[in-house]
């Protein structure tokens, strides 16, 4: 029997038997854990990255920057912890033990003023366009993702039969780990975000209003 994917507007055939979805789909839900999200790119948070450093800049001296950082830091000595309770024989999630692995990782290699930057460029991201995350769940894959990707230690080799070389290639976090990941982080210094996105907006309408007192200004010139 033939039958196409769930997806509203979706006609491609179903070729597995036991999904609901294509295969297009399908990859989206193994990588995403949504069958429409899509990776967010670089590219679409660098001009919220560079809206945040704008900000920084602007107020270089405000506590908050620091704060934020200090939380980042604090959240680095707990996954220090969690590793450290593991070596010691105590049991706990393994999927926690992952994220942690991957917080201290990160707090090696990586700048944390970086990591709050990325993090509150994703929270203005989907402030601004909320229609690029199907659900809170997706933007924290998003999230976990991107700030991982921070870390250049990611990378494994493989060795590439066909070839007879050695293929530099990219260790993808699961979906189940993202979440954990991405959710901490929003937890963390999301709030950051929020504020800087509500900032942006406010200063938007005060533009606005100013150009049509303007306009209104000067179509009563006589
Ligand atoms: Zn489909």
């Amino acid at each position: 029997m033939n039958r196409t994917c769930r997806i509203p507007g979706c006609s491609t055939a179903v070729a597995s038997g036991f999904s609901p979805y294509c295969a297009g789909h399908r990859a989206n839900l193994r990588r995403h854990g949504e069958p429409e999200q899509k990776a967010i790119t670089k590219a679409q948070v660098r001009p919220y990255q560079t809206l945040v450093r704008a900000r920084i800049a602007k107020n270089p001296h405000n506590p908050a920057w620091t704060a934020l950082e200090t939380r980042w830091r604090a959240l680095v000595d707990h996954a220090e912890h969690v590793i450290a309770e593991y070596e010691r024989g105590r049991a706990g999630s393994q999927v926690e033990r992952l994220v942690a692995r991957e917080i201290v990782k990160l707090g090696n290699t990586t700048e944390p003023r970086i990591v709050v930057e990325v993090t509150m460029a994703m929270v203005m991201l989907r402030e601004f366009r909320p229609c690029c995350f199907r659900s809170d769940h997706a933007f924290w894959v998003q999230l976990g993702r991107r700030v991982r990707g921070l870390s250049d230690l990611n990378f494994g080799e493989r060795y590439v039969h066909a070839t007879g070389k050695v293929k530099r290639c990219y260790r993808e976090l699961s979906p189940r780990a993202a979440v954990v990941l991405g959710r901490w982080l929003a937890e963390t210094l999301g709030i950051g975000g929020l504020y800087l996105a509500r900032l942006d907006r406010a200063e938007h309408e005060k533009q606005n209003a100013e150009q049509r007192d303007l306009h209104k200004a000067l179509a009563q010139l006589s």
